[in-house]
């Protein structure tokens, strides 16, 4: 195994990186291609494709050639770092200035320009012209206030793995510094083999490889991401839909029981709706609902959960809230929907809302989720039943005072 480390051919090395850099260049652009929901892959698609240039020129260097072969090299080895800050900065939405690519490009062309046969004079200033390059993307990866707390736990993995191979590349970088600032020539000169030339060659090859597998997970998280959340969101009102509310109700009946707390539901549904539908048509009626939505949802604590249940039905978790507290919000909340009538399309729709409630202390197999929400089911029933527009209690004695309206 040694043997092969020290001894590995660099000719078949460079070529390897050159291929597998060039193949997942063509692979991300083929992937990203028509896609604008894609930019930053594509741009990480050219910064492959620099990355690969860059091999094939420095496959060129020689003591004999001129400085061109140099000068390309390490001028596309600087553009590829310069694209990928660009690719993780649209994808993290955060500004891309053209200066972080053009300053350590100058200065990366004009080192090797002026100094091509000098390495003591060359190599410092372009290794930490790239080492600056992939500590700036690895900082432009990290998620903001990740260092003071979310380290490491909140950082998606996709992330990782892209901060992980970008700071191996660094480490390369490092390790040529260390190499030139000690005049360790022949340590750096990548066309003999050796040990640091392996050891070089292999940093920068999984480097490369665990970035873009990084990159291109950033990416398939972010879509699951999405997807979990549109599957858990009402698309008319922008709430919680019936499962999301559900889930959230899940949660809070676990906590209350861990935590011996309080725990209410509260079930609104709009009176009459079908009759708003009936009279000015499906589409008012869908912005009644979106407007009696942003009514209640403005007059919810922060730790409170409103969703939509059914049609015309929603459902409110109030964790930490026993039946008078409940009570109060839910009086609060039908005043608010009552007190004045709805603006849509230049029509004034009076809406009113009737209210079911449900409060209680969970305990371990005793009060799930589905059976308080039952509850506050069969106390909306009562509303409606007396005239709609007030809210009941399940069970009514919970609060005898509890029938309460306008
Ligand atoms: P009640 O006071 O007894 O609740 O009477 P209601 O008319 O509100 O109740 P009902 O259950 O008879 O009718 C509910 C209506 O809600 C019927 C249905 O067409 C309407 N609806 C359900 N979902 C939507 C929706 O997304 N958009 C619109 N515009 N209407 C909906
Ligand atoms: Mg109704
Ligand atoms: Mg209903």
């Amino acid at each position: 195994m040694s043997q092969l480390v020290s001894h590995a051919h660099v000719p078949t090395m460079v070529l390897m990186i050159l291929i597998i850099s060039g193949a997942m260049a063509v692979a991300v652009i083929y992937v990203a291609w028509g896609h604008s929901s894609r930019d930053s892959l594509r741009w990480w698609g050219w910064s492959m494709t620099l990355n690969t240039m860059a091999f094939v020129a420095f496959a060129n260097v020689s003591p004999a050639a001129s400085a061109w072969p140099l000068v390309m090299g390490n001028g596309l080895m600087v553009g590829a770092m310069g694209l990928a800050q660009r690719a993780v900065t649209v994808f993290v939405g955060r500004p891309w200035r053209v200066s972080w690519l053009a300053a350590p490009l100058v200065v990366a062309v004009l080192a090797s320009y002026l100094w091509h046969d000098q390495p003591a004079l060359r190599l410092p200033v372009v290794d930490v012209a790239v080492l600056l390059q992939a500590l700036w993307l690895v900082w432009l990866a990290l998620p903001p206030k990740a260092l003071r707390t979310h380290w490491p736990a909140r950082i998606p993995r996709g992330r990782r793995l892209l901060i992980l191979g970008t700071t191996l590349i660094g480490a390369l970088y490092l390790q040529r510094l260390t190499f030139a600032l000690m005049q360790h020539f022949s340590a750096l000169d990548l066309t003999t083999p050796g040990l640091s030339q392996t050891f070089s060659y292999m940093l920068g090859l999984v480097g490369l490889v665990l970035s873009t597998l990084g990159f291109i997970l950033m990416h398939k998280e972010r879509a699951e991401d999405q997807l979990q959340r549109m599957a858990m969101q009402d698309a008319l009102t922008g709430t919680a839909n019936r499962r999301g509310v559900l889930a959230m109700l899940e949660r809070a009946v676990a906590q209350a029981i861990r935590q011996r707390t309080p725990l209410s539901v509260l079930m609104v549904d709009i009176d009459h709706f079908k009759h708003v539908n009936d009279t000015h048509g499906h589409p008012v009626g869908d912005e009644v609902l979106r407007q009696v939505a942003q009514r209640l949802q403005a007059r919810l604590r922060g730790q409170d959960v409103l969703g939509r249940y059914g049609g015309e039905e929603f459902l409110v978790v109030l964790p930490q809230t026993d039946v008078a507290g409940a009570l109060k919000l839910a009086e609060i909340l039908r005043r608010r929907v009552a007190e004045s009538p709805l603006h849509v399309d230049g029509l004034r729709i009076p809406v009113t809302v009737s209210l079911g409630l449900h409060s209680g202390v969970p305990a371990p197999g005793k009060g799930s989720g589905a059976e308080m929400v039952e509850a506050a089911d069969r106390a909306l029933y009562r509303a409606k039943q007396n005239g709609r527009n007030q809210t009941q209690c399940e069970p009514s004695h919970t609060a005898e005072a509890t029938v309460i309206r306008s």
